[in-house]
């Protein structure tokens, strides 16, 4: 018996067979493959014990803990499981990445299969299930949170179709509290909440973990000082987590049997700097602390500039990479190209280029990511395809850096502009507004997927040699969209294929 339940959809109870980046496929539309064995290759079932799972998202847990440490009984159930638990609880907590399938990823799927993703329909399932249904007829809280809360403003109607009676936007610790306790003592519950800044934690506000999280996963700071316009990151306040601190999470993910895990920041190389330089020393520090718990780490993300400028500074990545290759072969971060225009670049990230110009932008990325694949790291890299400011000329120099890219060993993912950040009231863009560059464009990211593709998958498994069992699916899975995307003259075999429009090329910039 517990009092409140934090779960969330299949799709999201999985530690993608401890390949966190296999979770995008969740995000895809499953069009190539059964559906089954898509869910088998990138969110398999969750080891559990009596229906409580083994590891939970980060944010799942730090909610969990905040309601542990406050004196509710509280616990993550597996969603296969709800039955046994659910007709004695009385609040219902539901987190998710992206509830109906609207974020970047996952729209731009939608948008050019005409589907809605797997992701999205995983949670629709969830709420439609008999055990939330019963619960929610006999009376039962349901609160939703997690980093796509926003998109409950988009469905209103399914709020009150399933019954959520609160959904929080922001930084949910101290918020969660105060809202189960409501909801324990029948009081009325506010349908919105959004947190600001002012109402964010602080760091002694901010639990830790109690139980394993996925894929080890364990935050070293929030926020972030970039400032992207198009990003809700930009909004936050900026913390970084003291090395005790983190060292409590790892040894709560390591007493529980992980092995692996994941360093989380918006920004991994600028823990603790707040001028865009990277602080080498506590870099250092801060990975021989999780190698002590962690057989293999990778990043969440990182920003080339910053890789790039530690780099040149004082050799950053290459000590970094010492510490962190040991027992593994290569580590890989998502790390946002968005654009390779120089103007577009300085109007919806004057900063992401910091410490160097952003007139530099394009030779920025591209140092930065052959930087890294020097040092054992592979990239999964995003563009911005559609932005509201975004012109012809912008399209091309995209174009012409993915061109100067075609050797880097990453996988370059073009996705279509989702109004959120500061440009959240700006319209969503979709696949039948592509123009011929745009096409282009998504051409040159899928024959340059297709050939890194396959050349990261022969070293993906490595480090867990039991997983090659399952190597064929994902080489045939490539294969098939080589296949298709081939038939239907989508894929070039060679680069010098493309024909790009005459423009006039500009000399080098070199990076100071
Ligand atoms: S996009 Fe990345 S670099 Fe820019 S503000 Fe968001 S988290 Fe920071």
């Amino acid at each position: 018996m517990v009092d409140i339940i934090l779960t969330t959809d299949r799709t999201m109870m999985s530690n993608h067979h401890g390949k966190e980046f296999l979770g995008f496929g969740a995000t895809g539309v499953p069009v190539l493959l059964p559906e089954k064995l898509w869910m088998y290759m990138f969110a398999p079932k969750m080891k559990q014990k009596n229906g409580i799972p083994w590891q939970a998202s980060y944010g799942i847990r730090k909610i969990e803990a905040a309601l542990i440490d406050a004196g509710f009984d509280a616990s993550v159930v597996d969603p296969d499981y709800l039955d046994r638990y659910i007709d004695d609880a009385k609040v219902l907590m539901l987190s998710h990445h992206d509830y109906f399938g609207f974020g970047p990823p996952s729209s731009t799927f939608a948008s050019i299969f005409k589907e809605e993703p797997l992701n999205a329909r995983s949670f629709a399932n969830l709420m439609n299930s008999e055990p939330v249904r019963r619960a929610k007829k006999r009376g039962i809280k349901i609160i939703a949170g997690g980093p796509s809360a926003w998109q409950w403003n988009y469905r209103k109607d399914l709020m009150d179709e399933w019954g959520i009676d609160t959904v929080v936007d922001g930084e949910g610790e101290k918020i969660a509290v105060e809202l189960v306790r409501k909801a324990m003592n029948n009081e009325e519950l506010p349908r919105f909440v959004v947190m600001n800044n002012r109402e964010a934690p602080s760091l002694e506000e901010i639990p830790e973990i109690k139980h394993a999280s996925i894929n080890g996963l364990v935050e070293i700071m929030r926020g972030c000082i970039r400032g992207c316009k198009f990003c809700s990151v930009t909004l936050r306040a900026l913390r970084f987590y003291p090395f005790e601190k983190i060292e409590k999470e790892l040894q709560v993910n390591y007493r529980e049997g992980v092995r692996n895990g994941i360093l989380h920041a918006e920004d991994v190389p600028l823990y603790g700097s707040t001028d865009y330089y990277p602080k080498t020393d506590k870099l250092i520090k801060l990975h021989e602390l999780a190698k002590k718990y962690y057989k293999t780490m990778a990043w969440s993300h990182a920003s080339l500039a910053a890789v790039l400028a530690g780099e040149k500074n004082d050799k950053m990545l290459s000590r970094l990479s010492e510490i962190i290759l040991k027992d593994q072969d290569w580590w890989g971060a998502e790390v946002g190209i968005e654009t390779g225009s120089p103007r577009l670049a300085e109007i919806i990230m004057p900063n992401k280029a910091k410490p160097f110009e952003t007139r530099n932008w394009p030779d920025v990325v591209v140092e930065g990511a052959g930087l890294m694949n020097d040092q054992g790291m592979i990239p999964a890299m995003t563009l911005i395809v559609g932005l509201p400011e975004e012109k012809e000329e912008d399209v091309i120099k995209t174009i012409e850096l993915v061109e100067r890219m075609w050797d880097i060993k990453a996988i370059i993912m073009p996705m279509f502009f989702v109004p959120m950040g500061l440009l959240k009231n700006r319209d969503w863009y979709r696949a039948y507004n592509l123009s011929e560059l745009q096409q282009e464009l998504l051409k040159i990211c899928l024959s340059h997927g297709v050939r890194q593709g396959k050349r990261i998958l022969k070293g993906y498994f490595t480090d867990r040699p039991y997983l090659y069992t399952i190597y064929p699916f994902y080489w045939i899975f490539i294969e098939t969209i080589q296949r298709i995307a081939k038939r239907n003259g989508y894929l070039y075999t060679d680069i010098s294929e493309i024909k790009l429009p005459e423009i006039k090329k500009t000399e080098d910039q070199i990076i100071s």
